[in-house]
């Protein structure tokens, strides 16, 4: 038994902070201002008694979309992000060629051109420069598109070096060739280095206060390897994963009795701003030419969305120009109308733009919003830039504080790699909006990244608020977020992560891992 007081954050609907919590095996059985005589001195011999002082108690974080194994892989590799040059892009991928001498490929992510001085993505030529007797392969914030250096262009297959977005000279790829080259690359990571990169990339979620994780899957591997190792390795951690299985072919879902389907990528409705191919219902500010892509036709998503919705699975789909969340409302409205379920909790995906007619049926219809609050403070994609291609319509982006005025359930989500999985960041950037009204208030803000993230996969009875009854999935904070400058909260430090009153630590090995894999069957979702 453990005894909390202190700051008692509960992320309940209500926003509740108490000042006393009581762990018992594994659940928490008290949350309230007064300690229960009973857990008072003298009942009870055997307990820890944790007093929190200027720190708080929360439950466990939600990330509510992550590209789990994609990010794992540049947790361990390298991240060029915050590489504010070319030159210092360099020095990061040059250390981690010295780090890693054995790997094939040197296979890193995070290149934007927003974030760089020289303000355009870097070449083949300036690559070789850096490094010329290995492959690197740079895949950019957005995970659409990647730059490559010669050697790594040399080990491409002929088909993906003739594919659409596929281009020599600068040694960018784009759409199919770059799907491809990364389904090609990721293949070249021997499978026991891979499950180290998941394992590692556990450990890292942990130590960001994360329990409970939707990661989407089924990209970047041969034979869809990531949904089932993921599944796998995920029964070998307290860490909660609920994984969205990233395709249009049901029967791939069914087959592994997987509750949910959708995503990103072959789920997209449509591109991102940053490639400027989100389908937008009237041009980019900046070309008239260009409304984006919409990649499919209606009747195809609806055809998909009926299926998925006859077959009970929980839907998510990628929309982020109004044009595209158009074509998703309107094809989950149809199915829900085809076959009516009371309780399906189908998500949106990002959702930047949602025309106000299309709002008033998500409220409605009771779809979810997942959206990524940590985008709203990044120099990736800044405001900036975001206004120069679609201008006005800027203020209309996450009206966030509307929405859940409106009754949407709207959660938050790292995207990561593309974000960091720090719900931290998250959290400050959804009360710190570009456009200050459509910014929420401290509590409705964690409220986003714990207990709407468990509500959206079914798991709120058990998880996302510290209640009477719940799990003791747990964070220690080194501060107060309630009395932080939600400027500063991305600096607090989660210093303790328990799973069922348990401390997480970590550490562990394939082994261990594929051990307690086997035998832990039920807890695979
Ligand atoms: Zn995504």
């Amino acid at each position: 038994m453990k005894i909390f007081h202190g700051n008692i954050v509960t992320c309940n609907w209500k926003g509740a902070v108490y000042n006393y919590l009581v762990e018992e095996e594994g659940r928490i059985v008290y949350v309230g201002d007064d300690l229960p005589v009973v857990y008072r001195d003298g009942y009870y011999y055997d307990y820890e008694w944790v007093e929190l002082g200027s720190k708080a108690l929360l439950p466990s974080f939600g990330d509510g979309h992550i590209h789990f194994s994609n990010w794992a892989v540049f947790n361990a590799t390298f991240d060029v992000r915050q590489a504010t040059s070319f030159n210092e892009l360099g020095d990061i991928i040059k250390d981690y060629a010295t780090r890693d001498k054995k790997a094939k490929v040197l296979f890193g992510y995070g290149h934007s051109s927003h974030s760089v001085k020289e303000k355009r993505l870097i070449n083949r030529s300036e690559l070789d420069k850096i490094v010329k007797d290995r492959p690197v392969f740079l895949v950019c914030y957005d995970g659409h598109s990647a730059v490559a250096n010669s050697k790594a262009i040399g080990i491409l297959p002929r088909e993906i070096r003739s594919m659409r977005g596929f281009d020599l000279e600068s040694g960018q790829l784009f759409n199919e060739a770059f799907l491809q080259a990364v389904d090609f690359i990721s293949g070249k990571i021997p499978l026991p280095t891979l499950v180290s990169y998941l394992l590692q990339g556990i450990d890292s979620l942990a130590a960001y206060g994360v329990g409970l994780a939707h990661t989407v899957e089924g990209i970047g591997y041969p034979r869809d390897m990531d949904v089932d190792l993921v599944r796998f390795l995920a029964r070998s951690t307290p860490l909660q994963f609920r994984t969205y299985f990233q395709t249009m072919e049901l029967e791939k879902v069914l087959k592994r009795k997987l509750p949910r389907i959708g995503g990103c990528f072959s789920c997209a409705l449509d591109g991102a701003f940053g490639t400027k191919d989100a389908a937008l219902v009237e041009p980019y500010t900046d070309n008239q030419n260009n409304s984006g892509i919409l990649f499919y036709r209606d009747e195809v998503i609806n055809q998909f969305v009926q299926r998925a919705n006859r077959a009970g699975l929980q839907i998510q789909l990628h929309c982020i120009g109004d044009a595209a969340v158009v074509q998703a409302v309107n094809a989950l409205e149809a199915a829900l109308k085809d076959y009516p379920r009371n309780d399906h909790r189908h998500t949106l995906i990002h959702a930047a733009l949602i025309p106000e007619k299309s709002m008033e049926k998500i409220a409605a219809l009771n779809i979810g919003v997942n959206i990524q609050p940590g985008f709203l403070i990044s120099p990736l994609e800044p405001p900036g830039y975001l206004e120069s291609i679609i201008g006005d319509r800027l203020r209309n982006v996450w009206p966030i504080k509307k929405m859940l005025e409106m009754g949407i359930n709207v959660s938050g989500g790292s995207d990561a790699p593309v974000g960091l999985p720090d719900p931290l960041v998250g959290v400050s950037g959804a009360c710190r909006h570009f456009i200050p009204e459509n910014s929420v208030e401290i509590t409705d803000a964690l409220c986003m990244h714990t207990y709407n993230i468990a509500h959206t996969s079914f798991d709120e009875a058990e998880r996302g608020s510290l209640e009477e009854g719940r799990l003791a999935d747990m964070i220690v904070l080194s501060g107060n977020p309630m009395e932080t400058d939600t400027r500063n909260l991305p600096e607090l430090r989660v210093e303790k992560t328990y799973f069922s009153g348990e401390e997480y630590t970590g550490g562990k090995t394939i082994s261990q891992a594929i051990i307690e894999g086997v035998r832990n069957r039920e807890l695979s979702t």
